[in-house]
C-alpha cells in the first residue's frame, strides 16, 4: 500500500473501500471481506446508515485499530451546528464503536457550513477526529473556508473519475495544502466506464482490467480512492494495483476522457440543494 501524508502529518493510504449504497444488512460482510483483502481505509457515513455494520467487521476483525483509517461523515444539519454537530459526531462514534476517527468530513457544502466546520475543529482539537476535512466542496466554497477559518480541511472528497478529471481542482487544492480524494472513482459505471476502448486497450497492454486502470491512474495521479464492490473478486481485483505503471503516453490517453461535467448532480443546482436539504438524519 502507498500512503499520503495529510496537511496535519497524519498518514492516509491512497486506496480503501468505500462502502455506500451497500445495504446496512450486507456490509458487516462486505467490509470483513475487505479487511481480508487487505483493506485498512474504510469510507463510510450517517448518511450511509451501515456505521454499525462497518463497526461490527471492524470489532470482529481484530485488527489494531492503529492499522485502520476509518472515516465517516456529517450530514447536513439543523442550527445551531455547535450543538447538532457534535451530537452527530457522538452519534457516529457510537454507532462505530470507536473512541475516535481517522478523518471526519463535512459530507455537503450546505446548511451551517461555518457552524458546523468550527463545531469540527473542536473535535479535532480534542483527539476525537485525528483529521478533519470536507466533500462536494468546489473551488470557491473551498477557498473560502480555508481563509476564514483556522483549520484547513486536509481532504476534500470530491466526483473524480475518468469522465470528469478534476486536474484543475487537484492542482488548486494542493496549492492550498488539501488533498484530492476521489468518490465515484468508476463513476459507477456511467458512459459505459468498464467497456471503455480507451481504457480497455491500455488494460490489454499490461494485463489488466479496465477497473485496474482506473484505479491505478488515479494513484499515479496522487488522488486516494474508494471503490466499492460487494463482491471479494472484485475487492481483490481492485486493490492489486501496485505491480504495475501506466506509461506518460497512456495518462495522456486518458486525459483525454475528460468531460469536465460532473455525470452524478449538479452541487450549484437549487433543486439538488433542496433535495439534500429535506434529508434528515438522527432526527
Ligand atoms: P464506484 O466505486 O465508482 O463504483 C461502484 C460500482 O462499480 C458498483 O456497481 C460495483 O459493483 C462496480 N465495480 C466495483 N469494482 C468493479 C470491478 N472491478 N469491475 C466491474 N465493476 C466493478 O461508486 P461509489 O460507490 O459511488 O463510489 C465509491 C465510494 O465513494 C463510495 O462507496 C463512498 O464511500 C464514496 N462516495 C462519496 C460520496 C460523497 O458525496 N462524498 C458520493 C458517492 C460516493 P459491485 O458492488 O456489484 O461489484
Amino acid at each position: 500500500m502507498q500512503y499520503v501524508t495529510l496537511n496535519n502529518g497524519i498518514e492516509m493510504p491512497i486506496l480503501g473501500f468505500g462502502v455506500f449504497q451497500i445495504p446496512a444488512e450486507d456490509t458487516e460482510q462486505a467490509v470483513t471481506q475487505a479487511l481480508a483483502a487487505g483493506y485498512r481505509l474504510l469510507d463510510t457515513a450517517a448518511a450511509y446508515e451501515n456505521e454499525e455494520a462497518v463497526g461490527r467487521a471492524i470489532k470482529n476483525s481484530g485488527i489494531p485499530r492503529e492499522e485502520l483509517f476509518v472515516t465517516t461523515k456529517l450530514w447536513v444539519q439543523d442550527a445551531p451546528a455547535e450543538i447538532n454537530t457534535r451530537r452527530a459526531f457522538e452519534t457516529s462514534l457510537n454507532k462505530l464503536g470507536l473512541d475516535f476517527v481517522d478523518l471526519y468530513l463535512m459530507h455537503q457544502p450546505y446548511g451551517d457550513v461555518y457552524g458546523q466546520w468550527r463545531a469540527m475543529e473542536a473535535l479535532h482539537r480534542e483527539g476525537l477526529a485525528k483529521a478533519i476535512g470536507v466533500a462536494n466542496f468546489y473551488p470557491d466554497r473551498l477557498v473560502d473556508l480555508i481563509l476564514n477559518n483556522e483549520i484547513t480541511p486536509a481532504v476534500n472528497q470530491i466526483e473524480t473519475h475518468p469522465f470528469f478529471q478534476r486536474t484543475a481542482d487537484q492542482e488548486l487544492m494542493a496549492g492550498h495544502g488539501v488533498q484530492i480524494q476521489s468518490w465515484g472513482g468508476f463513476a459507477e459505471g456511467k458512459n459505459d466506464l468498464f467497456t471503455n476502448p480507451v481504457l480497455a486497450g491500455i488494460g490489454q497492454e499490461h494485463g489488466k482490467s479496465v477497473a485496474q486502470v482506473v484505479l491505478r491512474w488515479l494513484v499515479q495521479r496522487g488522488v486516494v480512492t474508494i471503490p466499492k464492490s460487494i463482491r471479494p473478486e472484485r475487492m481483490a481485483e481492485n486493490i492489486d494495483v501496485f505491480d504495475f505503471e501506466l506509461t506518460g503516453e497512456q495518462m495522456a490517453a486518458i486525459a483525454t476522457l475528460d468531460t469536465g461535467h460532473t455525470l452524478f448532480f449538479d452541487h450549484h443546482d437549487p433543486e439538488m440543494v433542496t433535495w439534500l436539504a429535506q434529508r434528515r438524519l438522527n432526527a
